[in-house]
């Protein structure tokens, strides 16, 4: 058949910054990666957009630049996506790597077609979300850019590793802070383990309430700032707590220590 004659193949997926289409992917480049150079300045944001109107959108903060994109469609649909910011157009590895530039990673998602649907995320830890990796540790100069399941809107996070800082951590009620506590400290949740219930319980009783009057608990959710809904729900899903050991924080936002005395 001539190919003009085809009928042209609808995009699987856009990627626009600020309303203005950065790049598009089809069916048939699947799987795919695309590397856009965008220049953004305060206030700007990325969207994904695919099928039937269904999009995800990242603001992007106060940060100015060049934005430097990795997008990568996989034979299964998902879609995993971050980007270097950097003051140079060209794209320099070094950068990152040495820590000189920031990076943010932005929640991967199932486009419409996939096997998994997004909402069987809901409520689930950040290794489920792909929003870290077993084995891998997430350098310190990356920035996670999730979404809410419920509002859908997004909000930057910091993750320590609680492994690696020797701390367990602690959610407030509320869901605004976080708090660190040294693994040394009786009742203390370490990486990867089960506290014993007793002793956990007595630190529990012996923090400080969080500055706005919550309580800290082990199994606090981590909340959406905006709409307060559980992000990483404990309560819902309490066995996946001795594995999220990543701590996590607000971009902007103290992260809070509890000094045993
Ligand atoms: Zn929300």
């Amino acid at each position: 058949m001539f190919s003009i004659f085809k009928k042209k193949e609808p995009p699987l997926l856009l990627v626009s910054v600020n309303g203005k289409k950065i790049c598009a992917m089809s069916q048939a480049d699947v799987p795919c990666e695309k590397t856009p150079t965008v220049s953004i300045s305060p206030g700007s944001f990325l969207e994904f957009s695919y099928s039937q109107g269904a999009s995800h959108r990242h603001d992007l903060g106060g940060v100015s630049g060049w934005c430097h994109l990795s997008i990568r469609v996989h034979s299964n649909l998902a879609c995993q996506a971050d980007c270097v910011l950097t003051d140079s157009e060209t794209f320099d590895p070094e950068a990152f790597a040495k820590g000189r530039a920031l990076g943010i990673r932005f929640q991967p998602f199932f486009i419409s077609g996939a096997k998994v649907k997004n909402e069987e995320m809901h409520g689930k830890g950040l290794f489920a979300r792909g929003l870290h990796f077993s084995g891998t540790v997430t350098p310190g100069n990356i920035v996670l850019s999730c979404e809410c399941d419920q509002c859908r809107r997004s909000f930057q996070i910091r993750s320590y590793h609680a492994g690696f800082s020797n701390a367990g951590y602690f959610y407030s009620h509320s869901g605004k802070y976080t708090i660190t506590v040294s693994d040394r400290v009786a009742g203390c949740p370490a990486a990867l383990s089960e506290p014993n219930p007793a002793e956990l319980a007595a630190l529990e009783a012996a923090l400080p309430p969080a500055p706005d009057g919550t309580s800290f608990k082990y199994l606090n959710p981590f909340r959406c700032p905006h709409c307060a809904a559980p992000y990483i729900d404990f309560h819902a899903n309490p066995k996946y707590r001795p594995g999220e050991y990543y701590g996590n924080y607000f971009v902007g936002s103290e992260l809070l220590r509890y000094e045993c005395v």
